[in-house]
């Protein structure tokens, strides 16, 4: 059957990672995470104090990145380390969008991510992917919800991570991000133009997958 790329993006906390992983499963695609990658990146920053300002090729070629299933899940490992139980802290959801900023970091980021795909079969969520990372994938989904809903789901996402964050804490650490996510030069978040949008505010993480595969299948079989 012939394979696809499909491209999800949007803002924090629509839902678009579990969306991708559900996707990816039942059309037996790899799923790419890449906040996941931008997030590893931040702990480096972070965990080695380097300063926020644009990084030599000699740093970035120490931060080795790679997904590894952990429990049927795909998990990052940074420098072989399994780091994702520290990439959503507080921490890491403050410095995330400054790190993300970075020119260079990103030109790095979104190569590692073009190879990936080189054998299309996956489902890539993050920011800038329907228009930079694959400005031709056969399906680009821009996923949107209302502030509200988005707080709501990043909430019970935490608690399950057991990381203690009030709602007002990620309402504004949500706006803050979109806004920087929105407004950087390199890779900002917009829709591209033949995206789909699918707003969620009103779905079910079922109802968000079954939208996006029926629209995989027309392509796949087109
Ligand atoms: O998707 P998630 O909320 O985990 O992403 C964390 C941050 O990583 C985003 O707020 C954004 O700053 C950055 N990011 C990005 N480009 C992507 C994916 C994520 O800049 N493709």
């Amino acid at each position: 059957m012939k394979k696809i790329i499909i491209a999800i993006d949007g803002y924090a906390g629509c839902g678009k990672s579990t969306t991708a992983k559900g996707v990816a499963k039942a059309l037996g695609y790899i799923f790419i995470d890449t906040g996941a990658m931008y997030r590893a990146v931040t702990y480096y920053f972070i965990t080695h104090q380097i300063p926020i300002k644009e990084p030599s090729e000699e740093i970035l070629n120490q931060i080795q990145l790679r997904f590894q299933k952990v429990e049927g899940q795909p998990q990052i490992f940074l420098n072989e380390m399994p780091v994702y139980q520290w990439i959503r802290t507080k921490m890491v959801n403050e410095y995330v969008s400054q790190v993300s900023a970075l020119k260079a970091v990103r030109r790095h980021l979104v190569a590692q991510q073009q190879l990936m795909g080189q054998e299309k079969g996956i489902v890539m969520d993050g920011r800038d992917i329907g228009t930079v990372v694959f400005p031709n994938a056969e399906l680009k989904i821009f996923m949107q919800a209302s502030l509200e809903a988005r707080v709501k789901r990043r909430h019970s996402e935490l608690l399950k991570l057991n990381i203690d964050m009030t709602e007002e804490e990620i309402r504004l650490n949500l706006i803050e991000r979109d806004y920087q996510d929105t407004h950087r030069e390199e890779g900002p978040l917009k829709k591209a133009n033949d995206a789909i949008v699918i707003d969620t505010s009103n779905l079910t993480i079922e109802e968000q997958i079954q939208q996006v595969l029926n629209l995989a299948y027309e392509k796949i079989r087109s």
